[in-house]
């Protein structure tokens, strides 16, 4: 186990804007930073951090948490291991010999297997530049300079097996090299490179690490290009080759070119288009948009001019859509590929035809219906209304909406009103949200349905004052006991309190950092959305006090009404005694009740 000081620690020096800005645009909104919530689909942002509470919060999907749990979600790390990036980051070291040794010997692995790749990456560069003729002149045929090819770590595998030979030499083991997918069994020496006589792609994830290769056959043989496997540390769909090398411009630009193929890519950013990334051979999909979602919200494709990439390029841009890019699509013309086109005409002129031509994702699912049928004829109109129902109806946005159907009006000659009534009615879905996104000062956001036991809200407000403030913990405790909290949620969070209590900063956000997802965790996340700024806790928390205890008085008075009945009706001699008891009761609740 980490100690738990020193989560505290990293917890105290990190800052959650810091952390969620590196993965999510953020903007500022009122006293909160907005943005497209990296763990759902979304157009509109409903994800939400807060600086003053260090926590972030998703109203669409109700993930949340603090930095550490942030980091833990979005990278799929485990505790210890997003400890440890987080101390990286504020520049501190975890105390290793407090790891426990399964923990250690996960890190240990996925240490190893990275530093495995960098070694073999940089034997391959090796290669290329001292004894790589071929793959050199390869280069030089697709007109890409030494720099560039640096810039990419870009390699040549000669020889069968000298990679393999070097790794066994470094000290790693041939079952390490092979799960790598570096090596394969066979051959005179009974091993041999994956990738011989191929010039090396070494794909490198965006945080700068090498986790795989891609490489293209030198010369004649099959298959032209081959990829790494995927291995539990190198996931295609997690991955966008150039996306280290174009993250800062594509920031800068706020834009991303998404291309299909390496060589697009390299030429790409040769000619100055360096915020253009590809997919590893394998269909656009979900996690890449996610992944791109990081960087910016807009998106330029620029596919292959044939019909596949057309084809593939159609399912791009329906993603894209989806996860809520603004998304244009150029076509290059004479069935061109970025890297010829580029080659061909150069900079400037790629520029004016983005400029020009680059269709927004309602020009080109209108222009595709309308030239795929005939609009001078009923069918014809009604086939491309059948096509673009689902994408109008999907439209959360009205203007965008209404612009939209003025435009499929005009080229299909139907009214405005007759393609309104084709569509789904809308749902007042934003309202709704827009009600849940400010809690009221003092108030618990309603709980989620399937919620188990009851919480009551006295007592959820109340130990919300105190994980703020230690005088209201310790003087709550004084006043109502160990055991005033009834719910287990309530009760784990109390605590927790109490056994970090030396160490808690009397930041409610840190203590995400000791709970697993359960219901005390999901708790937490709704207390921390109540805004007590400004508030005089404890005051409110002497309130709350008053309340509790004027209620347990009058639970008393209650049970003491009943004896009360049921002495009286079997004519016994107490009464009297009881009477006076609920007199006094009643005494101190009307003394509390003057008081609050
Ligand atoms: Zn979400």
């Amino acid at each position: 186990m980490i100690p738990e000081e020193f989560v505290a620690e990293v917890t105290q020096r990190l800052d959650i804007a810091d952390v969620v800005g590196a993965y999510v645009n953020l903007r500022k909104q009122g006293r909160n930073l907005i943005g497209l919530c990296p763990f759902h689909n979304e157009k509109t942002p409903s994800f939400s951090v807060s600086q003053e509470k260090q926590i972030f919060y998703c109203f669409g999907c109700h993930k949340g948490g603090n930095a550490l749990k942030f980091l833990m979600a979005i990278e799929g790390l485990t505790f210890p291991e997003a400890v440890e990036k987080a101390a990286a980051m504020v520049g501190l070291e975890v105390p290793q010999e407090q790891i426990s040794p399964q923990e250690n010997a996960a890190m240990q692995r996925r240490k190893r297997y990275f530093k495995l790749m960098a070694e073999a990456a940089a034997w391959y560069q090796q290669c290329l530049w001292q004894r790589g003729a071929a793959a050199k002149a390869y280069l030089q045929g697709r007109e890409l300079n030494a720099e560039l090819a640096k810039s990419f770590q870009l390699g040549y595998a000669d020889g069968w097996d000298g990679s393999v030979r070097y790794l066994l030499n470094k000290g790693y083991e041939l079952t390490e090299i092979e799960e790598a997918g570096l090596a394969s069994t066979g051959g005179k020496n009974g091993f041999f490179d994956k990738f011989h006589h191929r010039l090396i792609f070494p794909i490198i994830d965006y945080r700068g690490q090498v986790v795989a290769f891609g490489g293209r056959i030198i010369g004649d043989g099959q298959p032209k290009y081959l990829n790494s496997p995927e291995t539990k540390y190198f996931h295609k769909s997690q991955n966008l080759y150039g996306l280290f090398q174009a993250a800062p411009s594509i920031r800068r630009s706020d834009e991303a070119v998404l291309m299909e193929g390496y060589m697009d890519v390299l030429t790409a950013h040769q000619f100055g288009v360096d915020n253009a990334v590809a997919s590893l051979g394998t269909a656009f999909n979900e996690e890449h948009a996610k992944l791109l979602k990081r960087y910016t919200t807009k998106v330029l494709l620029v596919y292959d001019g044939d019909s596949a990439g057309m084809n593939a390029a159609d399912k791009a841009i329906d993603i894209l859509h989806n996860n809520g890019f603004a998304v244009r699509l150029l076509t290059l013309p004479d069935d061109l590929d970025p890297d010829d086109f580029l080659k061909r005409f150069g900079k400037p002129v790629w520029d004016k035809l983005v400029q020009e031509q680059a269709a927004d994702f309602w020009q080109y699912r209108l222009n595709k219906s309308l030239r795929a049928h005939d609009t001078t004829v009923v069918t014809g109109k009604v086939a491309v209304m059948q096509e673009l129902r689902p994408y109008l109806n999907s439209c959360e946005d009205a203007v965008e909406l209404e612009s939209v159907i003025a435009l499929l009006s005009k080229a299909i000659g139907v009214a405005p009103e007759t393609i309104y009534s084709e569509l789904r009615p809308k749902r007042p879905v934003q309202v709704l949200q827009k009600k849940i996104l400010r809690p009221q000062a003092g108030k618990m956001p309603s709980q989620n349905a399937g919620q188990a036991a009851p919480i009551d809200r006295k007592q959820a407000n109340l130990l919300l004052f105190m994980l703020y403030d230690k005088d209201i913990f310790e003087k709550t405790l004084a006043e109502l006991g160990e055991n005033f909290v009834e719910s287990p949620p309530l009760q784990e969070l109390l605590g927790l309190v109490q056994n970090i209590k030396s160490k808690y900063n009397w930041q409610p956000a840190s203590l995400f950092s000791y709970l697993n997802e359960g219901a005390a965790y999901q708790l937490l996340l709704r207390m921390v959305q109540v805004d007590l700024s400004n508030s005089d806790l404890p005051g409110l928390a002497a309130g709350c006090i008053n309340a509790i205890k004027i209620e347990r008085l009058q639970q008393q008075v209650e049970s003491k009404r009943r004896q009360l009945t049921e002495q009286t009706s079997l004519g016994a001699d107490n009464t009297v005694v009881l009477l006076q008891e609920i007199a006094d009761l009643e005494k101190q609740i009307r003394t509390l009740r003057s008081v609050s």
